[in-house]
């Protein structure tokens, strides 16, 4: 596969497992208050691999060609008459979700659940994959001289983490379980450590993983190939002296044993967010989460506010996104890029340009 020479080069699925370098015309700018923005890093996410293998997530399925990726940082190029905050050279964050702005979510700060959201790379709506994107100025979060334009982009999945945490209350002094050692789970990690967790204990099945967890925001981590969903609680209270449990729980994984353990492990009174998607439908020990009065909450993307506290985390040194990159590669070869996402073997892997 070659990149065509045209003005606007961009990685796009035309159907399940088929990609292609096409030429798309440069966007233009819709609005008075939209940015034109050059692509500089791009990082893959578990969905566009998701897409790319099986053409839908839940309710989203692809059924024209769609530009992948979402996770971006650029450089201004064009600014519509009416921008206020930005200029041409200015180094942004995409955030990547264009939400109606009107409805009673919107107006709520919940953008994320808006009904009528656009969002990159999730059918029909074309990623950021391409050498032009457009947003709205108040979609493009800058950044400080000293975040780079991979940071930028790693400022994606850091909002995710935020957005778990602020759902989960994380505050100074918790005791917090993290399920899942993946992107989402670690930086989730790392987040909790920035907001003041005393302890952020770590749950996976893969020694690999757990090592990596260990090394970056873990202050303990526990492998889950031990036992049961109970034998799994009991053995993490056991392991960290925590009594009464754990005070939050955020669920990265999606597995059905890592949700029960969850619910165990957690003290009376104490929250869990779910962050990670598997099964539809998974066997909830109910009974367990009503006699401990538990808090359960579900967690989806991220709302107002969150991408500029990720990219204040990055610029203040409280979490580093760059330990987590294992692979970087070029535009033209981002097929490998998304052949080496989908293998596993490494956390976060970037793609450059195109140039
Ligand atoms: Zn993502
Ligand atoms: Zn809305």
């Amino acid at each position: 596969m070659s990149i065509p020479s045209g003005e606007n080069p961009s990685f796009v699925l035309n159907s399940i497992k088929s990609v292609a370098f096409e030429d798309r015309p440069i966007p233009s700018l819709k609005s008075p208050t939209d940015v034109l923005i050059r692509i500089g890093i791009t990082g893959i996410c578990g969905s566009d691999v998701h897409y790319w293998q099986h053409g839908s997530i839940g309710p989203f399925i692809l059924k024209a060609p769609m530009v992948l990726g979402h996770e971006s940082a650029g450089t201004i190029v064009q600014c519509g008459s009416a921008v206020s905050s930005l200029k041409v050279g200015d180094r942004v964050a995409l955030e990547p979700g264009i939400p109606c702005r009107g409805c009673k979510f919107c107006k709520a700060g919940t953008y994320n659940l808006c009904t009528d959201m656009k969002f990159a790379a999730t059918p029909p709506y074309d990623g950021s994959l391409a050498k032009f994107y457009v947003l709205p100025e108040d979609f493009c979060v800058k950044l400080p001289d000293n975040v780079s334009l991979e940071e930028g982009a790693l400022v994606e999945p850091l909002s995710v983490g935020v957005h778990v945490c602020k759902l989960a209350n994380v505050t100074a002094g918790d005791k917090v379980a993290v399920f899942g050692a993946g992107p989402v789970g670690l930086l989730a990690a790392a987040t909790a450590r920035a907001f003041g967790a005393a302890e952020v204990v770590v749950v996976d099945i893969s020694e690999q993983r757990l090592k990596f967890a260990g090394e970056y925001a873990a202050t303990g981590t526990y492998d889950a190939r031990k036992g049961d969903a109970r034998a799994n609680a009991d053995g993490i209270k056991e392991q960290f002296g925590w009594t009464f449990g754990a005070d939050k729980v955020i669920e990265a994984s999606g597995a059905e044993p890592s949700i029960q353990t969850a619910v165990f492990v957690l003290r009376a009174g104490g929250t869990m967010v779910q962050a990670g998607m598997g099964r539809d439908v998974v066997a909830f020990p109910i009974v367990e989460a009503a006699a401990k009065e538990l808090v359960v909450k579900g967690s989806f993307r991220y709302a107002a506010g969150d991408y500029e506290l990720a990219v204040k985390l990055v610029a203040e040194g409280k979490v580093d996104v760059m330990k987590l990159v294992t692979g970087r590669y070029d535009f033209k070869d981002a097929e490998k890029a998304f052949e080496e996402t989908k293998s596993g073997k490494g956390i976060k892997v970037l793609i450059r340009g195109p140039e």
